[in-house]
């Protein structure tokens, strides 16, 4: 057998030095990837229980069209999301186009004139930029007379809670949490660090909206940050939780009045939850969150994989080859822009899809500099499958995340490492 997995490798392009470099590696993550299967377990079982409890039946998948009044699937969906996030409310649809729009809508619809949103967590993500108005924007928040306040965390990753003291005023009412680093070298936040956090910021005033930005974490614990206080949790179906499979939508989970807001600022004051046609899609919907404990457990092997493979090559790697996971995003710091573009070309070049097509740095709305970006999905800009996104400025990092099998992501790190060997831009020892 290992014979002809090696044979098959080698059909692939892949050289024997970069295949034995890397079962070096593996063959220190036995007990990882064990506890990584006891994860991906709990989260698979407390699905299948919330979709029973909720008993999911196959009229749930029948299409609605027009203004979709007594869709029971789309209901059911939400009924189950609110079960596996422990929550009182859910609004899980594909006119919440992607994570950008999920946490904009949550944002806007709880947030008034003269209010004030804090990140006590530093900067959020980019493209939450222009919702914010940090960038000036076109119907910013900025815009509606909501302002931002922001406290970094300390160098060390901790919280700076004299900081977050301070900045906590009469006009502060609700308070973004972003668990994952995004495109920053921060380390990414557990969800007992959240919760501590969402402690600390409600015994300064216990009636803040706590958000947390749960993009890229969903599954790779086994509790949610709505298990540890948040008020509202939001991300993308085209990350963790639609399994590779929802085509399109985003959630956003949590208290039943906050949730209500975000359901009349997506569609109408007064329509609220109850129009929105889900057209055929919540067959997909179902499966993909079905789906997602396990593809997310081979996600973060290959995040591991690449994690431990790197830095036994001396490159600087966020999170380290040993510490605990909190998103399936692996950073790893190449440091010139070959590497990176060579380092894409790997991931591009094993993918089903598109595997014949070279990626190349490009200007991308809602970035500040070039983007490389590699993917072959099978959904457009799908981030839980196999992708890699760097932006070509200093530190020339690379942010690898998805895979929808543990075997592709490794082949991605595999052909990767086989790109920048044959470019002779590292040295395999
Ligand atoms: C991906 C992501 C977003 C935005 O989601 P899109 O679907 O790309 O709009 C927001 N925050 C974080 C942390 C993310 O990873």
């Amino acid at each position: 057998m290992k014979d002809s997995l090696n044979t098959i490798y080698q059909e692939l392009s892949i050289e024997k030095e970069v295949i034995d470099f890397c079962d070096g590696v593996l063959s220190g993550l036995k007990s990882r990837f064990e506890e990584i299967d006891r994860v991906a377990e709990y989260n698979q079982l407390k699905v299948i229980q919330a979709m029973q409890n909720n008993r999911v039946s196959d009229i749930h998948f029948a299409a609605t069209t027009g203004y979709g009044y007594n869709d029971i699937g789309r209901e059911t969906l939400e009924a189950v999301y609110a079960s596996v996030f422990h929550c009182e409310s859910a609004l899980v649809r594909p006119q919440l186009t992607c994570g950008t729009h999920a946490l904009s809508t949550a944002l806007a619809a709880n947030l008034r004139p003269q209010d004030e949103l804090l990140s006590p967590v530093g900067k959020p993500y980019d493209t939450l930029e222009g919702v914010i108005g940090i960038q000036p924007s076109k119907g910013s928040l900025a815009e509606y007379g909501i302002t931002y306040a922001q406290v970094d965390l300390l160098p060390n990753g901790e919280f700076d809670y004299e900081g977050i003291r301070n900045a906590i005023n009469e006009r502060t009412k609700m308070v973004t949490i972003q668990r994952s680093k995004g495109y920053q070298t921060r380390p990414t936040l557990s969800v007992e660090r959240i919760g501590e956090l969402i402690s600390f910021v409600k015994s300064i005033k216990p009636e803040l909206i706590c958000m947390v930005d749960n993009c890229y974490g969903e599954f790779v614990e086994t509790i949610e940050p709505t298990d540890v206080g948040a008020d509202l949790c939001v991300g993308s179906l085209i990350k963790n939780p639609g399994g590779g499979l929802a085509p399109i939508g985003g959630y956003i989970v949590g208290k039943e009045a906050y949730v209500e807001n975000c359901a009349y600022r997506l569609t109408a004051p007064g329509l609220g939850k109850e129009v929105g046609a889900t057209l055929g899609l919540n067959n997909q919907l179902f499966q993909g969150f079905f789906m997602a404990p396990q593809v997310v457990s081979g996600a973060l092997k290959g995040a591991i994989f690449a994690a431990n493979v790197y830095e036994k090559l001396g490159f600087s790697v966020i999170p380290n080859g040993t510490e605990p996971r909190y998103d399936i995003i692996q950073a790893v710091t190449l440091g010139s822009p070959e590497r990176i573009i060579a380092f894409c070309k790997g991931i591009q070049a094993a993918a089903p899809v598109d595997s014949f097509v070279t990626p190349e740095p490009w200007a991308m709305p809602g970035y500040h500099s070039d983007v490389i970006m590699a993917a072959g999905a099978f959904i457009q800009g799908s981030s839980i499958e196999l992708s890699a996104d760097a932006p070509i400025e200093p530190p020339y990092a690379v942010y690898f995340q998805g895979g929808l099998t543990w075997y592709h992501a490794k082949l991605g790190i595999l052909m990767s490492l086989q790109k920048l060997y044959e470019e002779k831009l590292i040295i395999l020892s």
